[in-house]
């Protein structure tokens, strides 16, 4: 399958050294959200959607404190639907958006593909759409799913996947992308496998958020690791699917290239080996 790596949108942090791990701390940091354009045998589908027209129209809806923290640059021309655009796609080509989460530097883009299926895992939507249990209070941005969308959901069962579960989220016509339930970052929060070119690519989300964590010894960026402790919902459960992550790296590496959402080193390394 063919898959396209965007960015569909760049948050700038104040603290560099203390975000990024490099440069300096007076320069603002860059993370990225990374979503994948995957060119399936049942039309193309979206895998995590990034900032969406809606948010950067009505900055407000995604609060004031996140807006401070995270500095996004709310460019429309990084939206999943202007580059889906740019490809020489129509919008309604977007048949699947498949969501790591619900928060909201993930769903931002899903009204913006009111045609499309959206499939998520059901304890994400149990909490996020139906407050099943209820979320932290801000955690969710409900204005990005008012407009009803088709859900679809996956629960733990699914295939054996280097050791993980994975339910192929498009059924049988496409057994190539695969939802795998990654818990703690949020309690639905899945990875998402796609294979391309005779290789698997992981969308770990926010499963982990530097590359280094699934290195053998890391030095975690101080105000990095501080955005991931107070987003963690389960710190234990997200821990332990890390170690998995990195156990799957060093066993599978060859075969699975493993990324997450925010880190623009994973993304510049997808970028570049053209997956
Ligand atoms: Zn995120």
């Amino acid at each position: 399958m063919k898959v396209h790596h965007l960015n569909t949108g760049t948050m700038c942090p104040v603290g560099r050294r203390l975000v990024n791990g490099t440069g300096s701390l007076f320069q603002r940091a860059r993370m990225v959200c990374h979503c994948l354009l995957v060119e399936t045998n049942d039309g193309l589908a979206l895998v995590d959607t990034g900032i969406g027209l809606g948010d950067i129209a009505t900055p407000a809806r995604l609060g004031r404190r996140w807006l401070r923290q995270t500095a996004p640059r709310l460019d429309p021309a990084e939206t999943a639907l202007e580059q889906v655009k740019a490809l020489g796609y129509s919008p309604n080509d977007v048949r699947h958006v498949l969501l790591t989460h619900l928060d909201r530097d993930h769903a931002g883009g899903v009204p913006d593909f009111p045609h499309a299926k959206v499939h998520v895992h059901r304890a994400e939507y149990d909490m996020a759409v139906l407050g099943k249990p209820a979320a932290p209070e801000g955690r969710y941005i409900t204005q990005q799913w008012q407009h009803g969308p088709s859900w679809q959901f996956y629960g733990e069962g699914g295939e054996d996947w280097f050791g993980f579960r994975g339910v192929r989220a498009l059924g049988d016509r496409e057994p190539d992308i695969l939802m795998i339930p990654l818990a703690g970052h949020t309690p639905g929060h899945c990875g998402i496998a796609v294979r391309s070119a005779g290789t698997w690519l992981l969308h770990a989300g926010d499963s982990y958020f530097f590359h280094g964590q699934l290195e053998a010894k890391v030095r975690m960026p101080l105000v990095l690791g501080y955005f991931q402790r107070k987003a963690d919902m389960d710190r234990k459960a997200r821990i332990a699917n890390q170690e998995r992550l990195r156990a799957l790296k060093l066993g599978h590496g060859a075969r699975v290239t493993i990324f997450n959402s925010h880190d623009p080193v994973d993304y510049e390394n997808c970028r570049c080996g053209a997956h």
